[in-house]
């Protein structure tokens, strides 16, 4: 059966719980609710929307206060960080070291996930051979998901 969207969020809320706990890494309340925030937008969440998500718990907070959350977030790998929007999403499988490619609907915003190591360590093992050296490997792909292609498609066509 499947997941309500509420379900969904109290079951990645859970276990990052137990990820943290299992390797000490300290979910303070404040990097708890950033997270928590993240997995409750519906797609990619940046900085200030953080911010502004995080008012009614916190008040203002200064920026900062949320970047420091969300590089602990992203170092140990409970986010990504969506390069091209500046923005984050939560990871879907926690725990599991990985890179990922992302499908981002023009849309509606909407981010999906693809964890895995192939097609990133085709690109970054092509990348010496011509004497480039990689910094940093970001593979977002954009266009429509299946319900905005969907409704595209029949505004476009006969009703
Ligand atoms: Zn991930
Ligand atoms: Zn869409």
């Amino acid at each position: 059966m499947a997941m309500s969207i509420a379900e969904n969020r109290a079951v990645r809320l859970a276990h990052a719980e137990a990820h943290a706990a299992l390797h000490g890494l300290a979910l303070t309340p404040l990097r708890r609710q950033v997270y928590a925030a993240i997995v409750a937008s519906e797609r990619p969440i940046g900085a200030y929307e953080l911010l502004e998500a995080l008012a009614p718990q916190r008040g203002r907070m200064p920026p900062t206060t949320v970047y420091r959350a969300l590089d602990f977030l992203l170092a140990h790998g409970f986010v990504h960080r969506i390069e091209s929007k500046n923005a984050f999403v939560a990871c879907c499988e926690i725990g599991v070291p990985h890179r990922s490619q992302f499908l981002m609907c023009d849309g509606c915003g909407a981010t999906v996930e693809i964890p895995g190591d192939d097609l990133a360590d085709q690109l970054s093992h092509s990348a010496p051979a011509h004497g480039f050296e990689v910094h940093r490997q970001v593979i977002e792909l954009s266009g429509l998901c299946a319900l905005c292609a969907h409704a595209a498609r029949s505004a476009g066509g006969p009703a």
